[in-house]
């Protein structure tokens, strides 16, 4: 009999193994907040547990946490951790402090197959999708050795963003289990609109995550016509501008915030320019050859591009930000320039095409100095 990984259940997925074993549903809450809450992995740590339910389940099951590579922390307070998960895969998380949150970056995938441009986690092709428990130790673990560390038994982590290597909704039936673990008050209790998952634009999938598990959306843009964005996300071959933005405005009266953010990585010379920034505008609004329809509110986030070999791409200068910035802003649409973070250990703050081939750029390092790296890890608290 395989031993079942407890970490790949939500509430009810326990519920039902604590069933098959004959136990009550209210076994598999104490356990469920055993694991999630406490951070335990061992049974006998649970002391409220039943001692003959405690002798059965090492039989039938275990917590399985994720192997740690590599493990590096930022001047600023970023932390990330390279996890191995087998046959010569790891993935990245990566924790983000700031005064008023503390953001844990997810991966869902080892590799991605949608092969993003800009991305090196794209050039590297897809290796295979995460379990849900892996998608879940990633949080499990940065939680438990972050409150250890900060010699604390309150929640450190209060936002995630599954923004790390891999397309989340290319892993729908892995995804779906692991958000409900994040979001249960007897798991880490997150709201809704404290839990975002990035999408390239998997279009059918974000009509299922509305239905399923509506938390907050970003969206991968990253070009403002289909032409550009048929090259930059090839994805937009098969769910084109005027889909997805459709899927947009679906997605918002189940999204637990009233705008979708939308994510566009600054390339120089390729779609920085003023003429796309008014592309952009006309697209949001609905007035385009690309997309016509209904306005899609929403908040723009622009990110510098992180430079990898071989992409043939470079980050646009920093007054081409600002001035592609000013005609979105100016125009009414709310538009930030993301800030860097972790930048001494390659950590750049978690999200989508240039922070994520920013963080596998990291992985790849980290992986091939991980057997000389020494620096012992000192976590920062919060807002120090
Ligand atoms: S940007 Fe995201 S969706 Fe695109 S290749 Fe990279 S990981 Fe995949």
């Amino acid at each position: 009999m395989t031993t079942a990984n407890l970490l790949d259940f939500d509430l009810a997925g326990l519920a039902a193994f604590c069933e098959r074993l004959g136990e009550k549903r209210f076994r598999a809450v104490q356990l469920f907040r055993w694991i999630h809450q406490k951070g335990a992995a061992r049974f006998d740590d649970m002391t409220d547990l039943a001692r003959s339910l405690r002798e059965k389940l090492p039989a039938v099951c275990e917590i399985r946490p994720l192997k740690v590579m590599a493990q590096q922390e930022s001047t600023d307070g970023t932390i990330k951790w390279l996890f191995d998960v087998g046959d010569g895969n790891a993935v990245e998380a990566v924790f983000i402090p700031e005064d008023d949150r503390g953001t844990l970056c997810v991966s869902s995938q080892a590799g991605c197959a949608v092969g993003c441009r800009f991305c090196s986690t794209g050039h590297q092709g897809f290796s295979r999708n995460l379990s849900t428990g892996e998608i879940v130790a990633q949080l499990w673990f940065a939680e438990h050795f972050l409150r250890k560390h900060l010699k604390t038994s309150e929640r450190v982590i209060s936002n995630v963003v599954m923004m790390g290597m891999g397309e989340p909704l290319q892993n729908y039936s892995a995804l779906v289990p692991a958000l409900k673990v994040m979001l249960d008050d007897h798991g880490y209790g997150l709201s809704r609109r404290r839990v975002t998952v990035s999408t390239s634009g998997v279009v059918p999938m974000m009509d299922r995550l509305a239905q399923d598990v509506p938390v907050a959306l970003a969206v991968s843009l990253h070009a403002p016509n289909d032409t550009l964005r048929d090259n930059l996300v090839p994805l937009n071959r098969k769910y084109p501008l005027a889909e997805l933005m459709a899927a947009c405005v679906r997605y918002l009266p189940a999204a637990p915030r009233d705008f979708i953010t939308f994510e566009y990585c600054m390339l120089d010379g390729v779609n920085d320019q003023p003429e796309h920034a008014q592309q952009l505008l006309a697209l949001i609004r609905g007035q385009s050859a690309f997309y016509s329809g209904p306005s899609v509110p929403c908040k723009i986030n622009l990110i510098p591009f992180n430079p990898f070999p071989d992409s043939g791409l470079r980050c646009s200068p920093r007054p081409v930000v600002l001035a592609f910035a000013e005609v979105l802003n100016a125009a009414g649409v709310v538009t930030t320039v993301r800030k860097t973070r972790g930048d001494d250990i390659d950590a750049a703050c978690g999200q989508l095409a240039g922070d994520v081939l920013d963080r596998t750029n990291a992985a790849q390092r980290m992986a091939q100095r991980r057997t000389t790296e020494t620096r012992p890890v000192q976590v920062v608290r919060r807002g120090a």
